[in-house]
């Protein structure tokens, strides 16, 4: 599995770029911005883009879908429990200074317990809301890796008090959805480092033992 992780826009979204080696074909998730440079990658390893996968609709991660799919022709796939997110996009881009991306449609409705497949990588759906309603996680079984979104980060957990948050559910999405994955699990949070699920299941200050 080629995986790269650009990190784009304002609010250094980690955007992953996952590719299948022999087909070419690839996702490409979060797509906040930068999407010449995210394009440049996908020349660069010659990767045809099959879908544009969001975890949860705040600006930072989806910005730049509509520009990814009309370039590409991918459809982007979105929780529709973040639907009402997508109309207050112009709201986000105020909150943060950066011109309205303009209306992002949902192509594909992601749901817990769907996959995504891309060649021959799959990813596993997993509804996570807490940070938005609508927020979902991807793991590869295959590979043990997790695309957290803005659920788990290093050392600590989204933040809550943006509208569609929840504290006791983010907390509840955390232990039933991602602690119970293998240890060794490689998680890609929205934003900042790597870790893993066995670092923050023993070290992560938010989720002392219940
Ligand atoms: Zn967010």
């Amino acid at each position: 599995m080629i995986h790269k992780i650009l990190i784009v826009g304002l609010l250094q979204c980690n955007c992953s770029i996952i590719g299948d080696e022999s087909t070419r074909e690839a996702m490409v998730i979060d797509p906040g911005d930068d999407i010449d440079d995210i394009q440049e990658l996908l020349r660069q390893d010659n990767l045809q883009v099959k879908q544009i996968v969001i975890t949860h609709a705040h600006i930072d991660h989806v910005g730049g879908a509509m520009k990814l799919r009309a370039a590409t022709g991918a459809p982007i796939l979105i929780n529709q429990n973040d639907a009402q997110l997508l109309q207050m996009l112009d709201t986000q881009a105020a909150w943060i200074g950066i011109a309205p991306p303009g209306e992002v449609v949902i192509d594909q409705a992601l749901k817990n317990g769907d996959t995504v497949k891309t060649g021959s990588i799959e990813g596993n759906v997993l509804h996570t809301p807490g940070h938005t309603e609508g927020s979902v996680c991807l793991y590869f079984p295959r590979e043990k890796k997790l695309i957290a979104g803005d659920t788990l980060f290093a050392g600590s957990i989204g933040r809550t008090d943006l509208p569609g948050g929840s504290f006791e559910k983010i907390i509840r999405s955390i232990h039933d959805s991602l602690l119970p994955l293998p240890d060794e699990t490689i998680v890609v949070p929205g934003h900042g480092q790597l870790t893993t699920i066995g670092d923050e299941r023993q070290m992560n200050p938010f989720l002392g033992k219940r």
